[in-house]
């Protein structure tokens, strides 16, 4: 297939390209490059620089696209609760754009990247897909807002439409992984300062209803997320938007992710206890059984360790080039 990666620059964008290149795909990326790194965009896709809502009618008003992976967006829940504007222009605003792209090319099929941040505070877990909706900050409500637009766009106008609702990534993938300008993740945060680029990691809230008081979240590792990408391309169908968590199905809290990323590196962390972060649920865990069962995907990196030691080989392998590295 042809196909659009918008925030592929990105670090799940440019692991996605990747991969869709891998499986056979023809691929044009399009990422402001404000928090990509236009090295991450993979040698065999095309590159437009700009905002979607700036150059997505023009690339596919250019030529047949099969689909649109759509990834380029604000992701930060904390920021997000001190700039909500940022999410509800830069993510909604941004998205209606490309779902009119969309509609008025004819464009056949969308993947889109939710998030589990779209349910909120879970009544129990693991999350499914029918669980409640009600999103604790503005980065979940701006996806679920495009979820909502993007259902009523597949009902009136036959668009093949899939929402892979993402719990937490990381890892690495083909030389791609964590590398931001402002990194606010846990995993490649807790990398940074087993490798003295930051002193410490503050360990937001202690005091949370769970077995150590730390916040429990589930991390998948990004090339399955990306698989299950290319299985929900395939899976579309006209006129139906289907919504699929991925996870790998259990739970690590704060202090465990620390002490696995402590086994890995074989490295002392420095931890500081912290309050809470605005906007941060207690638990999230997710049922990915829909997405096993409906589209055939098997995740195969479930286990934390390897998550890590992934990530870990990437982080190490950056040297220079990372962000985080104290510059000469
Ligand atoms: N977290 C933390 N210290 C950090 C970064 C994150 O304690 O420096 C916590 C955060 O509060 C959350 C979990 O780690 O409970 C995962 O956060 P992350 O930002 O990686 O992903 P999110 O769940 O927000 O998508």
């Amino acid at each position: 297939m042809k196909l659009l990666v918008t925030g592929g620059a990105g670090y799940v964008g440019s692991v996605c390209a990747r991969v869709m290149i891998e499986a056979g795909h023809e691929v044009t990326v399009v990422d402001n490059l404000i928090t990509g790194n236009r090295d991450a965009v993979p040698d065999a896709a095309d590159f437009v620089e700009g905002d979607v809502s700036a150059v997505a009618a023009d690339v596919l008003g250019g030529s047949r696209f099969d689909g649109v992976l759509h990834f380029a967006a604000q992701s930060l829940v904390g920021e997000s609760v001190e700039h909500p504007e940022k999410y509800w222009y830069g993510n909604v605003v941004e998205s209606l754009d490309l779902l009119e792209a969309i509609r008025r090319t004819n464009t056949p099929r969308l993947v889109f990247s939710s998030t589990a941040a779209t349910y909120g505070e879970p009544e129990s877990v693991p999350i499914l897909e029918s669980s409640p909706t009600r999103p604790t900050n503005p980065y979940g409500a701006t996806k679920l807002a495009i979820d909502h637009a993007i259902t009523s766009y597949t009902g009136a106008h036959g668009l093949a439409a899939v929402s892979l609702r993402y719990f937490n990534v990381a890892g690495a993938y083909g030389g791609a992984g964590e590398n931001r300008r402002v990194e606010t993740h846990l995993i490649p945060i807790v990398l940074q300062a087993a490798l003295g680029h930051r002193e410490s990691v503050k360990i937001f809230g202690t005091d949370y209803h769970t077995d150590d008081g730390t916040a429990v979240r589930d991390y998948i590792h990004v090339y399955d997320l990306a698989r299950a990408h290319a299985l929900a391309l395939e899976s579309a169908v006209a006129g139906r938007h289907e919504i699929y968590n991925l996870g790998s199905g259990s739970g690590f809290s704060v202090r465990q992710v620390i002490e696995t990323c402590a086994d890995v590196t074989g490295l002392e962390i420095p931890v500081e206890e912290a309050p809470r972060r605005a906007g941060d649920p207690a638990v999230l865990i997710a049922s990915s059984d829909k997405a096993i069962s409906d589209l055939g995907w098997s995740p195969t990196n479930t286990a934390l360790p390897t998550i890590v030691a992934d990530a870990w080989e990437y982080t190490r392998a950056l040297g220079d080039r990372a962000h985080s590295a104290p510059r000469a």
